[in-house]
């Protein structure tokens, strides 16, 4: 079986000590691609090395993660345009918009969104979405510059049926993470059900977004002990995501592992 995930962040530090092993075991598993998303100046290196070091299982993203707003440097745009320059295939990504975090700079984050929506228009790349309690502004955002050269990716999709049939209309697609299979996000699981096929993706969100236990079955845990979202738990999502769409696995998995190739091309 050929499953993606179209999204995980394998750089992050927390995953830095046993790397090559979660690598090992991910494809063992039957990961056959992975998004790796950066989320800043700090992290792009690190993505493009993993991207040159895994050319057939990596494809980088490269984008300013509206937690780190705040830390960007002077020259942060132009950077950002170089990583992009140099993998052709690669979103721009992960960037959004966040009024769940504490002491979130609304205003810095919509400039820094912007500058990037134009940016991926200039260089024609999708984009890869994160959104938090500010639905509204991204709506309002993805109209001023629509239409968009590639379609757009909400990841992790926390949206309601009504925000789905709004952003799917303005090229959207939507992806579901082991985190929304907790019993308290029932209400979600409803929502995924009703996305259009051809527009759901599925991912790990790795390290992050761990779901329920039997969706977590390789283990891991940072320094402190701390449970962590393995990669390799991807094929764990795709069988509960398969049921909760009322879908034979193998024929849920074809269809997702193609909708990957039509929007990452
Ligand atoms: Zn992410």
């Amino acid at each position: 079986m050929f499953f993606p995930d179209a999204h995980n962040h394998l750089q992050d530090p927390r995953l830095a000590e046993s790397r090559e092993e979660i690598i090992a075991a991910a494809k063992k598993s039957g990961v056959a691609r992975m998004v790796v998303n950066g989320t800043g100046e700090a992290d792009w290196p690190e993505v493009a090395a993993l991207a040159r070091a895994h050319p057939g299982l990596v494809i980088p993203a490269f984008g300013l993660h509206p937690w780190r707003v705040n830390e960007r440097g002077e020259n942060w745009l132009a950077t950002l345009r170089d990583f992009l320059r140099e993998f052709p295939s690669a979103p721009v990504g992960e960037i959004g918009l966040d009024r769940w975090l504490p002491g979130h700079d609304l205003p810095a984050q919509e400039k820094v969104f912007r500058d990037q929506i134009s940016l991926a228009q200039e260089l024609r790349r999708p984009l890869v979405i994160h959104c938090l309690k500010a639905f509204g502004l991204l709506e309002k955002c993805l109209r001023d510059h629509f239409p968009l050269p590639r379609n757009f990716l909400l990841h992790s999709y926390g949206g309601s049926l009504e925000q789905t049939k709004i952003f799917a209309a303005l090229g959207g697609w939507f992806s579901c993470s082991a985190y929304f299979f907790l019993p308290r996000k029932a209400a979600q699981q409803a929502v995924f059900q009703h996305i259009p096929l051809e527009r759901l993706l599925v991912e790990t969100d790795a390290p992050d977004m761990r779901g329920p236990e039997e969706l977590s079955p390789h283990p891991l845990a940072d320094r402190e002990g701390n449970p962590l979202n393995h990669p390799a738990n991807l094929p764990a999502i795709y069988t509960a995501a398969a049921r909760l769409r009322g879908m034979e696995p193998t024929a849920f998995s074809a269809a997702i592992a193609a909708n990957f190739q039509n929007f990452f091309r």
